[in-house]
């Protein structure tokens, strides 16, 4: 158990130390220590170290290349709640901006909020109130529950249930308020295998059946793609994604669909300057590919 932290807390030193300042590095080292002295003693259900949690906390949040202060907060998320220090101790170690971050954190938890899809903006205006519109306290939010629901095999059925459910109905709408996709479909798929996991693992596993050549089929069309549409749109940006599985569970079990009937699994986006362009590569792509009577859509115009 021990090597596990150890392995963790070295990798989040060596993000942290490729990211940012020596007196960066410092203050997350001095965050990481007051953590793991604080939690010492604490496991999580799994019963693993508690401090495992606000280690993969931050490494989320260092991924998404949040700064110091965030990454500082997250390692101490969890101490003004559920241990002996205090809001004026983290104030005086690592100054208001992170202390208002734990706290912020800390409150966010207490907000009740409603599972009601008409209240979401209402949801999102009780948080911004909250956090005290710094909208990093959600981001570090978010992050304490995509590993929450990471880890969240370890919790009693019900409980596990209504996590899955909250998350479903309050956070990944959150996320996507916010526009940040990977935590949104991260939130949205490990959603679904608790909630409807016979389901979950039928979609994932006719997903992963050809799951390498899947990605590369997607590379390969992009490729395609981009090759001839530089051609004419020298500056033209290309993206790809597979659809999640929430996306397809949403398609199949609300329009009654089997996968083959789901046309948008692979999707190709390309991102250009002008209307003008947008219709050249329009040109361009039904050159390449004929579209299907009736599915084809102008979103342009
Ligand atoms: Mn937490």
């Amino acid at each position: 158990m021990a090597d596990e932290v150890k392995t963790l807390y070295e990798k989040l030193h060596n993000s942290v130390a490729a990211a940012y300042s020596p007196e960066e590095v410092k203050k997350v080292e001095r965050a990481y220590n007051l953590a793991e002295k604080a939690h010492n003693g604490q496991k999580r259900l799994s019963g693993e170290p508690y401090i495992i949690h606000p280690i993969s906390v931050a490494q989320i949040l260092i991924d998404m290349g949040m700064d110091c202060d965030s990454i500082c907060a997250a390692l101490l998320h969890d101490v003004v709640e559920d241990t002996k220090v205090t809001y004026d101790e983290v104030k005086e170690q690592f100054g208001e901006s992170v202390a208002n971050l734990v706290d912020g954190v800390t409150k966010l938890g207490l907000v009740s909020l409603s599972t009601k899809e008409e209240r979401q903006a209402e949801n999102l205006r009780k948080m911004l109130i909250a956090m005290n519109r710094d909208i990093r306290v959600i981001i570090i939010k978010l992050a304490d529950r995509v590993h929450n629901m990471r880890t969240l095999e370890f919790m009693r059925e019900q409980k596990r249930r209504d996590k899955a459910l909250e998350t479903l109905e309050i956070y990944a709408p959150i996320a996507h308020r916010l526009g940040i996709r990977g935590f949104k479909e991260e939130l949205e798929d490990l959603a679904i295998r608790y909630l409807d996991p016979v389901a979950y693992n039928e979609i994932k596993k006719s997903l992963e059946l050809a799951g390498k050549s899947r990605n590369k089929y997607l590379q390969e069309i992009k490729d395609k793609i981009y090759q001839r549409v530089i051609k004419t749109v020298p500056d033209a940006h290309i993206e790809g994604r597979i659809k999640s599985v929430h996306g397809i569970y949403r398609k199949m079990y609300m329009q009654n669909k089997s996968l083959d009937e789901i046309y948008d699994i692979y999707a190709v986006r390309l991102i250009v300057d002008t209307v003008y362009d947008c219709y050249n590569c329009l040109g361009i792509i039904h050159d390449m590919y004929t579209p299907i009577p009736g599915r084809f859509k102008d979103y342009i115009s």
